[in-house]
Formats: structure tokens, C-alpha cells, sequence
């Protein structure tokens, strides 16, 4: 009997063997330094990347994969534990060896491997160092320093060698470069670690990240279109020379008409749009679904004279945008007094100049906004205990923009001082100056997506209607961008049609920056394990996501459900027989003035804006 085992076990170690051909059977196998040593390209392979094969580590290790790691902040999957070999191997660019670039690579047991390679998108100015994101999904996955220690310090704290000069070369790093470099790799490796046949040299790339991971998405299927399978880019935060100005925005409107609204009153005329413009989608549910409809419809002046509380509080907030390296630059600690009083016509002048975007002094649009009903934490000021009076707050997410990157010096924020004659042409002019320098890095909107599409590329891109942060228009905008860049020959919907073949963007009803929205709790999101099912099913089984999964997690009636959110251009309607339930949801075509209201032309640039 003992020996009918023995023979049966042989019989299944020759077959793996056969299988997996010259490849490793067990993960401690596979984990030997010697054998990966071997696997690495030879130097000349890969033109410009010289590795140090001396530099190389692996162990095997357990670890137990938790929330956020698969598709950035806030988005969570289940928890679980993977045995798996932690690679370690640096190497360098041809002619500067000076500059060291690090890689983890977590490599799944060979009986765990599904031919798949993953890479996971991180935050405000961060790379992830996270590379066990793909264990979940039978994928192997790989982490970059990006030769500046993006491991431990994100892109602002390097970004400068002295004041004065720029480091060009982690610029271009951090916006594209590593993580295409290393999936390069990778991509070079794998076939020969888990086998050489040719059934198992197809390794199903993919990526997911959200805000600037969804950058970082995007950043690839721009740039390394031919290496990517299935891209998953949420609320991307890309276009930087006008995204991280548009921040200091609504402190500037402030600083011009003189008045810094109480928070309370902002958070009232949030809250009343929400009340208001919920029911426009045909379902009342706290939810505005229909933003587009709420632009039109709903009068900011309708919230004047209503009442507003809250009580004293200290609080420390977050910047907006930012990973966790930044907390101490971006966050804030606030004493805030009672607030009581009623929305005053000076609290929605602020409230609506936010809302309708960035335009210069002669008129002309430089930039859109965030969607009406978004919360308006960016316009709210600080207190002064000192004079018991609100007073401008400068969000350092635009102002170590300004002083980091476009002035080249060492200042984590803008001053006061910097602020006291802030006019709208200079947030253009920084706009301006943030689009040229940086057009081919952090600006990451190149519009020609041919090489992906015709790779084969499929991509997944969703955006929160109530993104606070990055506005869901930005989105919008960029796909359009991308139909008329690529289709200049066809009509819209024709347009449209195309792109559906291979993009596809969902905007999530009430949804915040990656995360679901506690203003509009009712409001599905979608979650990082079902994100990464739906594009391996759309590349590997051709099964096209027709609509999004998003569930209700912040605890409203509807907690729990799940529904499938409307592709682009389509947008959410519920009928009045079948209001009351969140899945009767219907996706129709919006009418003009709903699909104009999501157009825009930014006339203060003489070049185009994509
Ligand atoms: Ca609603």
C-alpha cells in the first residue's frame, strides 16, 4: 500500500516535471538564489538595464494579504494568507551606475501560479513598496524603488537636489518609468521560473491603482501599452499642472472676495444639494446619481437662510490626495468652535465660484471642478483662536506643487504672504508652467492609446461622481480626449462605440476619491477583488464588463446590496414603478444638456488640453 503511494506520487512529480518543463515543481525549489540568478536576462538583453546579479536575495516567506494592498487607498479585499518567494535584485542603468534601482518580487508556490503578473498602484507622490498584491489572484507581482528609495520617501521629499534644481531623473521614474521597467522584467523572467513551454510563456500582465495609482495606470497604458493586459486606473490623478493648482482654487476665491465661510455653512449647502438632487435620478435614496441633472436643475441660491450646527471639535484631517508618507506635511490639526447660524449669500457665492471651475480674469475656462454635491473640503478655512475668526487655508497638496515642483524650492506649502494678491491669472500661469514642464511625466495624459488597443489590451476606468479630490469630469474629459484622438474620422457615438470595444469608464454614483462617500452612504463602490475578476475575466475568458460591480458598504439601508454600475456614456434612471429597489437601475442615454454639462473647453490654454 505504502509503496502504491510512493509510485503514484512519482507519477505525479513526472508529469508536473513534463508540464512545467525545464521549471521548479515546489516554491522552495523555485526560491534558490542560484537558479534565480540564472533566469535573469544577461545584460544587453533589455537595452540600458544592467542588473547586479550579486545583489540578489530570496527567501521563502508567509504573509498574510490584508485591505488596501490590491488597488490602493481605501479599497479593500479580503484577507488572507500566502506562502510565496521573496525576490530581492537591483540593478542599474547603463551609464549611471551611480543610482541604484531595487526589486521585490513576490512569486507565488508554481502550484499558485495562473501565467499572470500584477501590479498594484500607490498614492500621492507614492510608489507602492507593496508587492504581494497579486498572491490573491495566482499572480505573481513586483514592488520599485524607482532608484530613489521609493520604498520608504515619496516623490516630494527627493524631487529637488538643492534648491533650484529639479532630479529629472526620479521625476521620470516615479511618473512611468519603473514600474514599466520592472514589469519588463518580469515579464522576462517568469516564463523561464514556471516553465518553458509555450503554453506557459503568455504571462496576463495587469495593474490597478487609484488616485495617483490610477495615474500610475494610466501611465502605463500610455507608455508601456504593449506590455499590459488588463488596466484597472481609478479616478486617475493625472493632468497635475492643472489638478494640483485646481486645490488652491477655492483658497484663492476666498482670498479675492474676502470672505472665508464657516465650514458648518459649506457642509449645510453640501448636504442640501445632496437632499435636493437626489430624487433628479428617479430614485430617493441619498444619493445623487445624476450630477449632470443637479448642475442644471438645482439652484445653489435655494440653500441661503437654511440653519446649520455643529459642535466644538478638535480634529485632525488628512490632504486631500495624499499617501501615508505625507501625513505629516498634509495634515492638520483644527480647534474648531461651536458653529450656528444660517447659510448666508456670501457662503454660496464661494460655494458656486468652486463649482463652476477655474477661469481667467478675461473669461476664458482654464479648468472644470468637482461635481456639484461634492463635499467641499478644499474650500475650508482655518480658524484663528487669536482673533475668533476664520481665516484662509492654503491645502499644501497645491501648494508643495507650487513650491516643489515649479519653483524648485525647498517649501513644503505657500505661504500667506504668497497668497495676499492671488489672482485667477496666476493660478492659470501655474497651470500653464505645471503642463509644460512636466507634459511628458506627471501630466500623463497622452491621448493616443493605440499601441494598448492594439495589443489587446483591456481597460477598466472608474472615477466617484462626488470625488472630492480629483473631479469625475477629469475622467470624462480625458476619454473624450482619446475618442476624438483616436477616432477624429467619427461621429461621437461611433466614437463611443469603438472605444467600448476595449476602454471602458463607469462613474460611481455618490462615490468619493476611491473610497465610498459617508455624505451619500447609500452609494455603491467598487471593490478591489471584484475589479481584478472583471478584467481577468474581460482579458482572459473575453467576457466584457457590460456594467460595474459596486456595493453599499457605508452602512445605509441599502448596505450590502450590490448593483451594476452604467458604462459610459450611459447614464443611471431609475423608473417611478421600480424606485424603491437600488438593482431596477436603468442606464440610458443622457439628452444634450445633461451631455454638454460633462464637455469642456479649456480656452485659456493656446494648446490642447487633454
Ligand atoms: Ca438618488
Amino acid at each position: 500500500m505504502l509503496l502504491l503511494v510512493a509510485q503514484s506520487f512519482l507519477v505525479i512529480v513526472l508529469v508536473r516535471a513534463r508540464l512545467t518543463g525545464a521549471a521548479n515543481a515546489s516554491l522552495a525549489e523555485l526560491c534558490k538564489v542560484d537558479s534565480l540568478r540564472n533566469v535573469l536576462p544577461t545584460n544587453g538583453t533589455l537595452l540600458g538595464i544592467n542588473f547586479l546579479p550579486e545583489s540578489l536575495t530570496a527567501q521563502v516567506t508567509n504573509t498574510s494579504v490584508g485591505s488596501g494592498t490590491a488597488a490602493g487607498p481605501s479599497v479593500s479585499v479580503a484577507s488572507d494568507t500566502y506562502s510565496y518567494c521573496n525576490l530581492t535584485v537591483h540593478y542599474v542603468h547603463a551609464g549611471t551606475e551611480d543610482r541604484t534601482i531595487r526589486l521585490r518580487f513576490a512569486l507565488p508556490a508554481p502550484s499558485e501560479y495562473k501565467s499572470r503578473f500584477y501590479v498594484g498602484g500607490g498614492g500621492g507622490y507614492s510608489l507602492s513598496s507593496d508587492a504581494t498584491g497579486g498572491l490573491a489572484y495566482g499572480a505573481a507581482s513586483g514592488a520599485t524603488d524607482a532608484g530613489y528609495d521609493a520604498f520608504d520617501k515619496s516623490l516630494d521629499q527627493v524631487v529637488l537636489l538643492a534648491n533650484g534644481t529639479l532630479d529629472w531623473d526620479s521625476v521620470r521614474m516615479f511618473s512611468h518609468q519603473a514600474l514599466g521597467e520592472m514589469t519588463l522584467i518580469a515579464k522576462q523572467i517568469l516564463p523561464s521560473l514556471y516553465g518553458s513551454d509555450t503554453d506557459s510563456s503568455k504571462v496576463w500582465t495587469y495593474f490597478s491603482g487609484c488616485s495617483d495609482g490610477g495615474r500610475q495606470a494610466m501611465s502605463q497604458v500610455q507608455r508601456w501599452g504593449d506590455l499590459y493586459d488588463g488596466v484597472v486606473a481609478g479616478a486617475p490623478a493625472f493632468r497635475q499642472g492643472q489638478q494640483q493648482i485646481l486645490h488652491l482654487y477655492p483658497a484663492a476665491i476666498e482670498q479675492q472676495r474676502g470672505y472665508f465661510p464657516p465650514p458648518c455653512a459649506l457642509q449645510k449647502i453640501v448636504n442640501a444639494t445632496i437632499e435636493a438632487c437626489d430624487p433628479l435620478d428617479g430614485r430617493t435614496d441619498g444619493v445623487i446619481s445624476r450630477t449632470d441633472l443637479c448642475m442644471s436643475r438645482f439652484d445653489l441660491n435655494s440653500t441661503v437662510g437654511k440653519a446649520y450646527y455643529c459642535a466644538a471639535e478638535t480634529s485632525t484631517s488628512l490632504g486631500f490626495g495624499f499617501g501615508r508618507r505625507q501625513l505629516a506635511a498634509g495634515s492638520q490639526t483644527d480647534s474648531l468652535p461651536e458653529q450656528n447660524g444660517t447659510v448666508t449669500v456670501n457662503d454660496v457665492m464661494i460655494a458656486r465660484a468652486v463649482y463652476e471651475g477655474v477661469f481667467t480674469s478675461s473669461g476664458k475656462r482654464a479648468y472644470l471642478s468637482w461635481q456639484v454635491g461634492s463635499d467641499l473640503g478644499d474650500a475650508e478655512p482655518t480658524y484663528d483662536n487669536a482673533t475668533s475668526s476664520w481665516v484662509l487655508n492654503i491645502p499644501s497638496t497645491g501648494g508643495v506643487f507650487v513650491r516643489k515642483f515649479l519653483e524648485r524650492l525647498e517649501l513644503d506649502n505657500l505661504d500667506d504672504e504668497a497668497f495676499v494678491n492671488i489672482t485667477n491669472d496666476q493660478l492659470v500661469a501655474w497651470m500653464d508652467k505645471g503642463t509644460r514642464e512636466y507634459y511628458d511625466t506627471l501630466q500623463t495624459t497622452w491621448p493616443d492609446l493605440s499601441t494598448f488597443a492594439n495589443h489587446g489590451g483591456k481597460l477598466i476606468h472608474y472615477h466617484g461622481e462626488s470625488d472630492n479630490s480629483v473631479p469625475a469630469a477629469s475622467s470624462v474629459h480625458y476619454r473624450q480626449s482619446v475618442a476624438s484622438s483616436m477616432h477624429a474620422d467619427l461621429d461621437s457615438s461611433q466614437q463611443e462605440e469603438r472605444l467600448d470595444e476595449w476602454y471602458r469608464l463607469f462613474l460611481v454614483p455618490g462615490g468619493a476619491h476611491c473610497s465610498a462617500n459617508s455624505l451619500q452612504p447609500n452609494g455603491p463602490f467598487p471593490q478591489a477583488a471584484s475589479l481584478m475578476q472583471q478584467i481577468i475575466d474581460w482579458v482572459e475568458r473575453d467576457i466584457a464588463p457590460a456594467g460595474l460591480n459596486a456595493t453599499v458598504t457605508q452602512g445605509g439601508s441599502d448596505e450590502g446590496k450590490s448593483v451594476s454600475l452604467c458604462r459610459w456614456p450611459y447614464r443611471p434612471v431609475w423608473s417611478s414603478e421600480n424606485a424603491t429597489d437600488i438593482n431596477a437601475m436603468g442606464c440610458e442615454m443622457p439628452d444634450t444638456e445633461a451631455r454638454k454639462s460633462w464637455t469642456y473647453a479649456f480656452e485659456a490654454f493656446g494648446y490642447a488640453v487633454y
